[in-house]
């Protein structure tokens, strides 16, 4: 399940035992790629509530440090 929300601070969250990720309405504002980026980072936490070894070695996060997750973080 999802929802959105006006977040201050962040682009989503997730909410592990809700099994229910939050993103940022704010989002619409970004490009499609980036979307993907928040959306597969707070699914991921799902699984993996911790910005840890095992979080970032997912193949798809693998390229964590590519535009799509620098632009983030400038926002
Ligand atoms: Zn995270």
């Amino acid at each position: 399940m999802y929802t959105f929300e006006k977040m201050n601070v962040r682009w989503g969250s997730s909410l592990t035992h809700e099994r229910k990720i939050i993103l940022n309405i704010h989002l619409i504002i970004v490009q499609k790629h980036c979307i993907d980026y928040v959306v597969l980072h707070e699914l991921l936490h799902l699984k993996y509530p911790d910005h840890d070894y095992h979080f970032f070695n997912q193949p798809h996060m693998s390229d964590w440090r590519n535009e799509s997750g620098f632009w983030m973080k400038k926002w």
